[in-house]
């Protein structure tokens, strides 16, 4: 089968591989549809602390498929299903796991190698983390239950309030899919980004106010932000979707009195902030990391997904052959794009692929 491996920052390799055979209780997917992601983008450029435990490795984390071949005792899946595969499983016994904080689990199991015509997927995601797909549900739609999940984490850990004014910072994927959940929350949403393709399609994600911020210094951005709220007071909930020390400095500086500043984008491994105490003590701000998702957001975001409640397929910027991968990863250096459907040899025909039975 043909795979792409991550041998290591701004070194991946499109290889011809065998095809994986499903152990006790695993599954193997044959891919329909693979989507890139932010991350994937991060981990090419600079590696990752948490991904990759073995080089050469698989690479890509949104995918949808069928099913191939389910191994000695899989009941719950049978060849055939059309499915989403969660990336990640966790343990359900260490210390966080038992308190409910799934995205903290110790034991974390990540799944990468979506960009592949097969996926073999552990026995711990099989048993928690695959879903089938309604039939109707296109497989591209499908593989970005991830971001969107991530994005329900995002909402739920920021406690919005109808009405409330939620800045997002940061018009990517994840920023768009944050502006459109608070949007559903009754918020009035504000996204600060920059990017013509990116900021053109805001809007359509439920953003009330886009502000472009090329060009603009820290201070003209917090002071664009401070206009669109009442009284010039600040916003109720800040999410910075960025991932940059600066812009973390930024949200805290956006936040009223009393209000939420949830950092939702990773920064660099090694970075740090220095932020003015005065604001976060007299402000009472609360200010929180957010990371990941868990099984519930991603049944919930499966949901929204099915019920075409969210049009997460905008986020596409094209269909492309999985064997054009390299290109594509050239395209998103260069911030061109906002995310792309990788579809192996098998589904590249199709323009509308759809879980529809055969
Ligand atoms: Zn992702
Ligand atoms: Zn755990």
């Amino acid at each position: 089968m043909l795979a792409a491996l991550y041998y290591g920052p701004m070194d991946l390799r499109l290889e011809d591989c065998p095809i994986p055979q499903p152990r006790k209780g695993e599954v193997l997917v044959k891919v329909a549809a693979a989507t890139t992601c932010g991350t994937d983008v991060k981990s090419f450029r600079r590696g990752h602390p948490l991904l990759f435990q073995n080089i050469p490795a698989g690479f890509g984390h949104e995918v949808s498929g069928i099913i191939a071949t389910v191994g000695r005792s899989v009941a719950q899946f049978s060849e055939g299903d059309a499915v989403v595969v969660a990336n990640s499983a966790p343990c359900q016994h260490c210390f966080y796991c038992r308190r409910g904080r799934y995205s903290l689990c110790e034991n974390l199991l990540f799944l990468n190698g979506a960009y592949a015509e097969y996926l073999l997927v552990p026995e711990p995601i099989v048993r928690q983390n695959l879903y089938k797909l309604m039939p109707g549900t296109s497989y591209i739609a499908a593989a970005l239950t991830e971001p969107l999940a991530c994005a329900l984490h995002g909402i739920e850990a920021s406690d919005i309030m109808p009405e409330d004014t939620v800045v997002i910072l940061g018009a990517g994927p994840l920023g768009l899919l944050l502006a459109a959940v608070a949007k559903q929350r009754g918020a009035h949403v504000v996204i600060t980004g920059r990017g013509t393709q990116r900021l053109a399609v805001a809007h359509h994600f439920g953003a009330d106010a886009v502000i472009d911020v090329s060009g603009l210094s820290s201070e003209e951005q917090v002071e664009n932000v401070r206009n669109e709220t009442d009284n010039l007071r600040g916003a109720d909930v800040v999410i910075e979707a960025v991932g940059t020390p600066e812009t973390w400095k930024l949200a805290v500086a956006m936040a009223r009195p009393g209000g939420l500043v949830n950092f939702f984008g990773g920064c660099p491994s090694g970075t740090q902030v220095s932020l003015e105490t005065r604001s976060l003590h007299y402000g009472e701000l609360t200010m929180k990391g957010v990371f990941h998702h868990t099984p519930l957001f991603f049944q919930q975001a499966l949901e929204l997904i099915t019920d075409h409640r969210i049009d997460v397929e905008a986020l596409i910027t094209a269909q492309v052959p999985l064997n054009s991968i390299l290109e594509v990863f050239d395209l998103l250096l260069q911030k061109q794009g906002i995310k792309y459907a990788l579809l192996p040899p098998a589904f590249e025909e199709t323009s509308v692929i759809t879980a529809d039975p055969e």
